[in-house]
């Protein structure tokens, strides 16, 4: 059995920032497990028409790992290009099994060590950087005769390349960032676009700039690339004061930007204007950034569909609608988001007595940092419950999340110990102190319901905070917090 100090699952940007900040402390007795034939995650899963990040990325980026892109916000070729050029920069392929899908962790009390059960064969080791990531099973809504469809049927998480859209009628179902990212990209190919939209979502102007040769220049010193980054952080860091504070200061900076962005964007289309106006609060759910959703909605070949006229039933040939409209179809594009709630990490683990992971998360998903759980020694979880932001990039709190790990491995390792466990105490004292704050913010009294929330109401996707914060909390390393196991 092949045995390691620590096993890092997933090979996204969690993974990869996990595996390059051991390489840093020289801790090179590691490996990463990633289900899929590829290394990258996300941006190199999601290659759906459209696909672009919506945080500016000299931002969106690692900060030990600037790059020369070319546009403000880079659309997925070249995030996949900068994955792997982080991957090969750091020789992570050598460290990578790939096709290999962890089905079950298992704490071993008389080692203290945890076992991973994968499809392939059984590992062994000390800790565990668990960086699935929450957004990677998709979620299939179970329609009515949802397996009947005859035609294509794909979710944005799986796209076939290879389905040739041109001339095909086709359904959207969904509205939320996939979907209008997908919908510009593909309506003027199709001959038929339908987009079911349960609810709508609140859309800004996508401020995105394709830099010229110089600009590219200029962003090759490091610190103009830094000034860039610093100042896109503190910018959209203070978006925090309005989500969490203040609906006065959503209103005037976002809302009303919002409400002009439709009304310009769809001018002479008071119908469409009244089916894409959200009833909730701006940033409850997500904002979508883009320019070209609304003029897609206002082409001749598209038709919006809303709560009034949903889905009844999925036939053999396409959609039947609540008010009786057959819907014939080709393709049914599923932009249905993912399994983000109350299943954050899709495998059991199971830690000391016995306790799985599910059963601690009965109620809601919680953990410390966001990162570990009393009775689940040297387990991390990057990513984890109330680590996600929406106003700015996750690779900065998953970098913050690293400081927290590390001085968790340097005190088992300092101390002559084998593992370290968050007490109960501290955990309970950190989700009560997350969800006090969590009351104040527009995810939680905002009247609306999102995948940031899980089914018991509790706001479990978001941390309810500025992420300089986070990161100061995330530095504190507090021993007191913690019990060793020799
Ligand atoms: P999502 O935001 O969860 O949207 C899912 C959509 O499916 C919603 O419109 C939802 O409607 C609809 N839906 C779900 N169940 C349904 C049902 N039974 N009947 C009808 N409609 C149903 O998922 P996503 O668009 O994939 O985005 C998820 C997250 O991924 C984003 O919030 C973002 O964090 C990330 N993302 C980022 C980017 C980017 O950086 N540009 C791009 C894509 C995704 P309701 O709203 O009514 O529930």
């Amino acid at each position: 059995m092949k045995s390691y100090k620590i096993i890092v699952i997933g090979s996204g940007f969690g993974g990869q920032c996990a595996a390059i900040n051991l390489l840093k402390k020289g801790i090179n007795d590691f490996c990463i497990l990633e289900r899929r034939n590829f290394m990258g995650g996300t941006w190199c899963q999601n290659s759906y028409p459209g696909a672009a990040v919506d945080v500016q990325s000299p931002l969106y980026s690692f900060s030990f790992e600037p790059y020369n892109w070319s546009q403000m916000f880079a659309a997925q070729d070249e995030l996949e290009e900068y994955t792997n050029f982080v991957i090969d920069k750091y020789k992570l392929r050598e460290k990578t099994f790939l096709n290999t899908n962890v089905e079950k962790l298992e704490w071993l009390k008389d080692e203290k060590k945890w076992l991973i059960h994968t499809d392939k064969e059984t590992f062994k080791s000390q800790f565990i950087i668990n960086s699935s990531g929450p957004l990677s099973t998709p979620f299939y809504p179970n329609f009515k005769g949802k397996d009947s469809f005859k035609g294509e049927t794909f979710h944005t998480n799986n796209w076939n390349p290879n389905f040739n859209l041109k001339g095909k009628k086709v359904a959207v179902i969904g509205s939320g960032a996939s979907a209008a990212q997908v919908i510009p990209a593909i309506v003027d190919e199709v001959k038929e676009l339908n987009v079911f939209q349960r609810t709508p979502h609140w859309v800004m102007h996508r401020p995105d700039k394709i830099f010229t040769k110089f600009q590219r220049k200029l962003l090759k010193r490091r610190w103009i690339y830094n000034l860039v980054r610093y100042y896109t952080y503190w910018s959209l860091e203070s978006r925090v004061i309005a989500f969490k504070y203040s609906d006065f200061l959503l209103k005037i900076f976002a809302k009303n930007k919002a409400v002009k962005h439709i009304n310009k964007s769809l001018k002479n289309r008071a119908d469409l204007i009244e089916k894409v106006t959200p009833d909730y609060t701006i940033g409850c759910k997500r904002i979508i950034l883009s320019n070209t959703l609304y003029p897609a909605f206002a082409k001749e070949n598209s038709h919006l569909f809303t709560r009034e006229e949903q889905i009844a039933e999925i036939t053999e040939t396409g959609i039947i609608t609540t008010k009786g409209t057959k819907v014939d179809l080709d393709l049914i594009v599923y932009a249905t988001g993912y399994d983000a709630t109350d299943s954050v990490i899709s495998y059991p683990i199971i830690g000391k007595n016995n306790m799985f992971v599910g059963s601690f998360w009965s109620e809601f998903p919680r953990a410390y940092l966001g990162t570990t759980l009393p009775n689940f020694p040297n387990l991390f979880i990057l990513t984890g419950p109330n680590t996600g932001i929406g106003h700015t990039s996750a690779i900065f709190v998953i970098e913050s999340q690293m400081h927290y790990i590390l001085d968790s491995i340097n005190a088992v390792d300092k101390n002559n110990a084998q593992a370290i466990e968050v007490t109960a105490r501290a955990e309970d004292k950190y989700t009560t102190f997350i969800h006090s704050e969590m009351e104040k913010t527009v995810w939680k009294r905002g009247n609306c319901t999102s995948w940031y929330q899980s089914k018991s109401g509790h706001v479990i996707a978001m941390f309810p905070g500025f992420t300089f914060t986070y990161l100061k909390m995330a530095k504190n390393f507090k021993i007191k917090d913690h019990n060793l196991i020799k």
